[in-house]
C-alpha cells in the first residue's frame, strides 16, 4: 500500500483531477491546505449482458467495472464486467500493476471480463482480492471458474498474475487511504455493497440491489437507507421503470424512481443511476435523468443526478 505520485498528466486535464484547496487556519495564520480526493472512472455500466450499436454510444454498452484512485493513488477496481478489458490496456500504458478488486458478486455481468484483463497473464502483477463467497465456499472458487474450461481455454491455475484473496463480508478494511464498509445486498444469491470513506469524504456503491424486496441474505431498505446517510456519491442500481418492475419483481434490481427516493431520503449529495438495463437507450437514458431531475426539483432537494456512462478519458472527483 505505498503511496507513489499520480501518474504524469493526471492533474492537468479532465473533469475533477486538480487538487482541492481548501483554507486552513492555522495558530491564527491562513494557510492553503491540499486535499487529495478519491476519484472514479466508469469502465462498464450496463446490467445482465453487454450491448452494442449506435443507440448506446453516449453511456456504453460494457457491463458493470468502475476503478477508484484513492487519495494515495491505491488502484481499486470495482467488479469485472466486460468494461475491465479496456481497463487493463489503459493500466498497462500506465505501468501499473498493482491492484485492489473488489467483487460484488459471482452473476456473470460482474466477473466475465477477468479472462480479457491482459494484467492477469503478468507475473509482475500483484492482485489484492475481495469479497464474500456466500454459498460457493471461497472466494478463490467464487472468482476462478470463470477461468475454467470448457468455459474458457485458459485455467485460472495458469495465469501468472499473483492473486491473493480476502474473504471480506460484514467488517471495515482498509486500502492505502480509504476505509471501506461492506453491507450485504438483496439479491439473489446475494452479494456485497460498499463505502468508501476518505478524508470525510464518502462513495456509496450499491448495485444489483432490489430496495423494494428483501432476498434471502439481504437487508430492508431502511438499512441501505442508513448506510447510505449522507455520502458525497451514491451510486445505485436503477435498472427499471415502475412498469417493467410490476413484471420484474424478485428478479433481484430497482427502479429508478425507488433508488431516487432512497438518495433523496439520505441526503447524499450525488446520486449517479448505474447497472443499466440492456434495453435502454442512450435517449431513453436521457429522458430517465431528466425525469429524475424533476422528481428532484418538485421535491425542493439540489441532488445532483446523472447516469452513469463509460469514459476511459475523465475521472469524476468525489
Ligand atoms: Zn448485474
Ligand atoms: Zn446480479
Amino acid at each position: 500500500m505505498s503511496r507513489r505520485p499520480f501518474p504524469e498528466g493526471a492533474w492537468t486535464s479532465g473533469c475533477g483531477l486538480l487538487p482541492v484547496e481548501e483554507p486552513d487556519m492555522v495558530i491564527g495564520r491562513l494557510y492553503t491546505k491540499v486535499v487529495i480526493r478519491m476519484k472514479i472512472k466508469f469502465w462498464g455500466t450496463r446490467g445482465s449482458i453487454p450491448v452494442s450499436g449506435k443507440e448506446y454510444k453516449k453511456y456504453g454498452g460494457g457491463t458493470a467495472c468502475v476503478e477508484l484512485r484513492t487519495g494515495d493513488d491505491e488502484i481499486i477496481i470495482i467488479d469485472a464486467g466486460t468494461g475491465m478489458r479496456k481497463l487493463g490496456d489503459r493500466l498497462l500504458n500506465e505501468d501499473r500493476h498493482l491492484y485492489h478488486i473488489l467483487f460484488t458478486h459471482a452473476h456473470w455481468d460482474h466477473l466475465m471480463g477477468l479472462p480479457f484483463f491482459k494484467p492477469i497473464y503478468l507475473d509482475k502483477t500483484k492482485i489484492q482480492t475481495y469479497g464474500c463467497p456466500v454459498s460457493q465456499g471461497s472466494l478463490k472458487k467464487m472468482v476462478s471458474r470463470i477461468l475454467e474450461p470448457p468455459n474458457f481455454p485458459v485455467k485460472f491455475e495458469d495465469v501468472q498474475a499473483d492473486f491473493t484473496f480476502h474473504k471480506e463480508c460484514d467488517r471495515s478494511f482498509e486500502i492505502g487511504s480509504v476505509t471501506v464498509t461492506p453491507i450485504m445486498l438483496s439479491h439473489p444469491n446475494q452479494g456485497l455493497g460498499y463505502r468508501f470513506s476518505e478524508n470525510g469524504r464518502q462513495l456509496v456503491f450499491l448495485t444489483d440491489n432490489e430496495l423494494k424486496y428483501r432476498h434471502p441474505g439481504g437487508l430492508n431498505y431502511e438499512d441501505y437507507l442508513e448506510f447510505a446517510r449522507g455520502a458525497d456519491m451514491l451510486i445505485h442500481d436503477a435498472m427499471y421503470t415502475e412498469e417493467e418492475y410490476r413484471h420484474t419483481k424478485t428478479w433481484g434490481h430497482t427502479t429508478f424512481t425507488t433508488a431516487l427516493k432512497l438518495a433523496l431520503e439520505a441526503g447524499v449529495k450525488t446520486f449517479v443511476l448505474f447497472h443499466h438495463n440492456p434495453e435502454r437507450s442512450d435517449g431513453h437514458l436521457d429522458r430517465t435523468v431528466d425525469e429524475c431531475r424533476r422528481i428532484i426539483r418538485e421535491a425542493g432537494s439540489n441532488l445532483e443526478c446523472f447516469a452513469a456512462r463509460e469514459d476511459p478519458e475523465h475521472f469524476i472527483e468525489i
